[in-house]
Parts: structure tokens; sequence; C-alpha cells
């Protein structure tokens, strides 16, 4: 076992965390009172190669592991969540052709997001469903050897400014998981119909819209995963890319804690530092203890990953650790704040509002626990001799 980062890694960490100083800081605060998409910040990502991370060497990509693309995320995360968003959107919208596509597919769309500043976005969600997957509404009606699509997405990341979108449709709702198949949609295609920004409480800089689909022609080519791999792909997909998550949520709750550090020994009441008091040195030796073990757990889940292993349930744990770490660290930082911790002037109020958002999406946190406690309850081997009779 070796807890180490080789120097390829940390001389990536170096990459993007000058990355996330000089590019991303200074603009954090800007595109979150805007709600602009923050466009030259993603291109100046593609243009450093700090954009599709996974996608692998021979389709021109840089061909990092998961462990890497976490590295590279909690740096960018700790400068603004929302852009990381937008900025790892693209693994999510990848992923499915990655895990799912054909060579020719693989070819054509990852070589393409490698050569051309592209957008591609991810989308299972629809306006009456996010956590029932299998009971997705929306059609993919077999014709030849294409498919037709109808039906509306919801909450799609990058959606309003994506060149391609991954969509997840069901041949019959009635079928549930079999009948879900996977498409790569090109959103210029003729009845796609890209829905205005949905204005949100935090990680306003990720563009989040509706795309509805009206009979929307898919070519044989774009057909991604047959009905019932459909839903295999999304669920692969998702073990890849909540350990990402985790990684937001780390860099979203360590820098929190680094401005809680700073205030400490900076302000004082009752004639000394808020620092030296004992209560406050708790909190923040809390928030450090629960970062490490958000990482660690956020790297073991991205390790199994790389090492080929099913990573479902140590993703699961790690995503929903750490979502509850930066949303406690997040509290308790403005509660170290004071007063100015409520102020929209700073910092940690943001991080709050954005920390929100990793207890929702790529899977609730109630979703992640019962992916844990399905393990625990019916998986498990226990050590210990059972008390009594072993339940049968
Ligand atoms: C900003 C943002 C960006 C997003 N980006 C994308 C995207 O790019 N692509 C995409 O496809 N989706 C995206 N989503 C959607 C996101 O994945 C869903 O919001 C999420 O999965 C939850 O689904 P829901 O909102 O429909 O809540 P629901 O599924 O309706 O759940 C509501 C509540 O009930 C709980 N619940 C549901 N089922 C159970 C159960 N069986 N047991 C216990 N509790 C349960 C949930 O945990 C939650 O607390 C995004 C969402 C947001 C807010």
């Amino acid at each position: 076992m070796d807890f180490m980062l080789t120097e390829d890694q940390k001389a990536l960490q170096k990459k993007a965390r000058e990355f996330a100083i000089n590019e991303v800081l200074p603009v954090a605060s800007k595109y979150d009172e805007s709600e602009e998409f923050p466009l030259p910040v993603i291109r100046k990502a593609w243009e450093e190669k700090l954009l599709n991370l996974g996608i692998p060497k021979k389709y021109g990509g840089p061909g990092y592991g998961l462990l890497e693309s976490c590295i590279v995320v909690e740096e960018i995360s700790s400068a603004c969540p929302g852009i990381a968003t937008s900025l790892f959107d693209n693994n999510l919208g990848a992923e499915p052709i990655i895990i799912g596509g054909n060579e020719e597919q693989k070819q054509r769309i990852l070589s393409e997001l490698i050569n051309e500043f592209k957008l591609i976005a991810f989308a299972t969600s629809e306006p009456g469903m996010g956590s029932d997957i299998a009971g997705m509404q929306c059609k993919a009606e077999k014709d030849g050897d294409e498919y037709i699509l109808n039906g509306n997405k919801f909450w799609i990341t990058n959606g309003g400014v994506a060149d391609y979108i991954t969509v997840f449709a069901t041949i019959d709702p009635e079928q549930k998981h079999k009948g879900i198949a996977a498409f790569i949609v090109d959103t210029k295609s003729d009845g796609v119909k890209l829905g205005k920004h949905i204005p949100k409480l935090g990680q306003r800089a990720s563009n989040t819209v509706s795309v509805g689909l009206n009979n929307v022609r898919i070519p044989k080519e774009n057909v991604l995963a047959k009905p019932g791999r459909g839903f295999v792909v999304a669920m692969q997909t998702f073990s890849h890319t909540r350990p990402a998550i985790g990684a937001f949520a780390t860099g979203c709750a360590r820098s929190a804690m680094e401005y809680s550090i700073d205030y400490a020994q900076k302000r004082e009441a009752f004639g000394r530092q808020i620092g030296s008091f004992q209560v406050i040195q708790e909190k923040i030796a809390n928030m450090y203890k629960d970062i490490e073990a958000a990482r660690l757990l956020t790297y073991k889940a991205a390790w199994e990953a790389d090492q080929g292993m099913d990573n479902n349930l140590s993703s699961a744990i790690a995503k929903a650790f750490a979502s509850d770490v930066a949303m406690n660290v997040t509290t308790e930082a403005i509660q170290i704040f004071g007063g100015y911790g409520y102020l929209r002037t700073q910092p940690v109020e943001k991080l709050f509002r954005d920390a929100k958002l990793y207890q929702i999406y790529e899977g609730t946190s109630e979703i992640q626990r019962i992916v844990i406690s399905r393990f625990v309850m019916k998986r498990y081997e226990h050590a210990m001799p059972f008390l009594g009779k072993k339940r049968s």
C-alpha cells in the first residue's frame, strides 16, 4: 500500500492548482453573480489539456486514470465548484462512449473532443424523475436501423452550450431498466430544443437547462447502447464519475477550511484571537480530519476504477461522505466567520451554496446510502461469529 502521489501526479496537481489560482479564482464570483457560462475559462482548460481528462491516448486524449482526474478537479473546485462542474461535464458526457461506444464512435467523437473545442453533456434526468432512472419516460422508437426520440430531459449541465449530449431513453417505460437505450445526440439535429438557463442556489457558473426532443432522428451510427444495455452504461458511468464528485466536494471543503483558519487567526473577540478558543480549534480540527477522510475515500474509489475493479460501493461511499463533509465544513466556516460569513461578499457564503449540490446530483445522498445498505445488509461478510443461530 502506498499513499504517496507519483512525481507525475504531483506535477499534474501543480499544473491544475496554478490554473485554478490564475484562471478560475479571479473570475469565480463574477460568474456566480452573472450566472453566465464561463466559456473563456473552459476553452482555456481545453487548450491547457485539462478538459477531457479520461479520454484514452488511443483517441488523442491524455489517458489519465480516474485518480488523476480527481486530483485535477479537487484543485479546480477549490477555486470555484461551479466552474469545476462545467469543466468536468465533458468527462460525464464522454464516459458512456468510453464505456459503451463502438470503435467507430470512439474514433469519431472522442477524437473530435480532443482536436476541437467541443462540449458534450449527459442526460438521464427528466422533469418527472431523477433518482428512479428505470422510470424514465423519454421515448425511443425504432425505425429500421434508426431511432426517433421524443420527450423532455431536465437539469442538463452544459446542455445549453453542448455540441453533443449522450441521451438515455426507453423503448417502453413498462420495461423499466430493460427498455433503456443510449444515444449520441448532435444538438444541431432537427427537433432538439435547448431551454433557457435555469437559475440556481449555487454553482451558478454551471449551465443547467432542459432539453426538448421532438421527433429527433438518431442515425444508426449514433446508437450508443441497445435497450437494456443503456441502463448498465448509465450505472457504470456513475461509478466512474461519483469519485469525481467526492473530489469536487473535497476541494470545496478544503477552501472553506483554509478561509476559516485564516479568519480565526485574524479576528479578535474578548481581547483574543478567536482561533485561540478551544471550541473554534475543535471546529477546525474536525474540518481537517473530515477532509482528509473524504480525500482518502475518493482516491480509493478512483483507484479501484483504475484497477478495473467494480467500484460501485466505494464510489457511493466516497460521494456520500465527501458531500456531507462539504456541507458540514462550509456550514461551520460560516459559523467561524460569524455575521461576516453570512454576507454575499464573503467566499464562504458562495462555497456553502455551492456545496449543497453535491448531496443531490449524480445520485442523491439517500440513493448512495441505498447502495451502501444493500451491500451491508446482503453481501457484507461478518468477521465475528453470529450471536446465536446464523440467520437464513
Ligand atoms: C444543478 C443540477 C445539475 C444536474 N445535472 C444533471 C445532468 O447533467 N444530467 C442529468 O441527467 N441530471 C442532472 N441533474 C439531475 C440530478 O441527477 C437529479 O436532480 C437527482 O438525481 C435527483 O433527482 P430528482 O431531482 O428528480 O429528485 P427525486 O428523485 O424526485 O428525489 C426527491 C427526494 O426523494 C429522495 N428519494 C428518491 N427516491 C428515494 C428512495 N428510493 N429512497 C429514499 N429516498 C428517495 C431523494 O433522495 C430526494 O431527497 C442535475 C441536477 C441539478 C440540481
